[in-house]
C-alpha cells in the first residue's frame, strides 16, 4: 500500500492541495494531527482531510486546544491568540469532528501519534535521549509522529541501546530498518529553513519512506493572515520556514 502521511497543516490549504495535488493517487492518507491553529483556513482544511478516502486521522495539541480539549496555558502568547482566532471561526461541525479524533492509533506495524508514543499531545521528539526513551513506549516495529514540523528519522539498530538520528534527504527513497520512529514533516509551517510545504510517501509492502518537499504561493496565504490581522510572527515564518 502507497500512504500519504501529512501533520502540522495548520490550517493552510494551499499547502494541502499542493501536497494532495503533488502525491496524487494512493491508497489511504494517514493525517498526524494540528489539522488548525496559525494558519487563515481551519474550515477549508478540516473539510478537505475528513474527506480523504482511506484516512486515518489523529489529534494534535492546536486541535485539542481550538475544541477546549486542553487549556492554552503552555501556548505561547502568539499561538494562543491564533488559537482563539481559531476558536471563532471554526464552524460546530468542524469542532464535532476534532472531538472525534484519537490521539493515539496502532496500524498494522505502525503506531501513530502527534507528538510522541509516551506523550501522544505534547511531546517533542527533537533529540535522541527523548527518542530513545520512547522506543520503550510502543510495541510495533514503527512509530510515526509530527509535531516538531521537522523531517526526521530516529532509528534504534540491532544491539543499541540509544537512538541514532537521521535527517531525510528529500526525493531519496530510504529503506526502513526496525525499529525507527519517523516524522514526515509540516504541511503548512515548516520549521527546518526549507519553506516548502513537506510531506512523505510510505510503502508498506516495500517499506519504503520518501520525504517530498512541494512549493506552493507562501505569499497568498501570508495575505489572508494579514487580513484576519493573525500574529505577524507566524506570518513571517511561512516565508523562512523556521
Ligand atoms: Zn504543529
Amino acid at each position: 500500500m502507497h500512504i500519504l502521511v501529512i501533520s502540522d497543516i495548520h490550517a493552510n490549504i494551499d499547502a494541502l492541495e499542493a501536497v494532495l495535488t503533488e502525491a496524487g493517487e494512493v491508497d489511504a492518507t494517514w493525517c498526524l494531527g494540528d489539522l488548525v491553529g496559525y494558519g487563515p483556513n481551519p474550515n477549508d482544511c478540516v473539510f478537505r482531510v475528513q474527506h480523504l478516502p482511506n484516512l486515518v486521522c489523529l489529534i494534535g495539541n492546536h486541535d485539542a486546544a481550538s475544541i477546549d480539549q486542553i487549556g492554552t496555558e503552555t501556548f505561547n502568547y502568539e499561538a494562543s491568540q491564533a488559537i482563539l482566532w481559531t476558536k471563532r471561526t471554526l464552524s460546530q461541525p468542524h469542532k464535532d469532528y476534532l472531538l472525534t479524533l484519537p490521539s493515539i492509533i496502532t496500524v498494522g506495524q505502525f503506531t501513530l501519534a502527534h507528538g510522541s508514543p509516551r506523550q501522544p499531545i505534547w511531546e517533542y521528539l527533537l533529540d535522541t535521549y527523548t527518542a530513545t526513551q520512547n522506543f520503550a513506549c510502543f510495541d510495533t516495529p514503527y512509530c510515526i509522529v509530527g509535531h516538531s514540523h521537522i523531517p526526521l528519522i530516529y532509528q534504534l539498530m540491532d544491539g543499541s541501546t540509544s537512538a541514532d538520528l537521521n535527517i531525510p534527504q528529500a526525493q531519496h527513497l530510504m529503506q526502513l530498518e526496525p525499529r525507527a520512529i519517523l516524522n514526515p514533516g509540516s504541511v503548512g509551517q515548516p520549521r527546518d529553513r526549507d519553506p516548502r510545504a513537506s510531506y512523505a510517501i510510505l510503502d508498506t509492502d516495500q517499506l519504503t519512506w520518501e520525504i517530498h518537499r512541494v512549493p506552493y504561493d507562501i505569499q497568498a496565504v501570508q495575505d489572508k493572515m494579514e487580513k484576519e490581522n493573525l500574529p505577524e510572527r507566524h506570518i513571517h515564518r511561512l516565508s523562512t520556514g523556521w
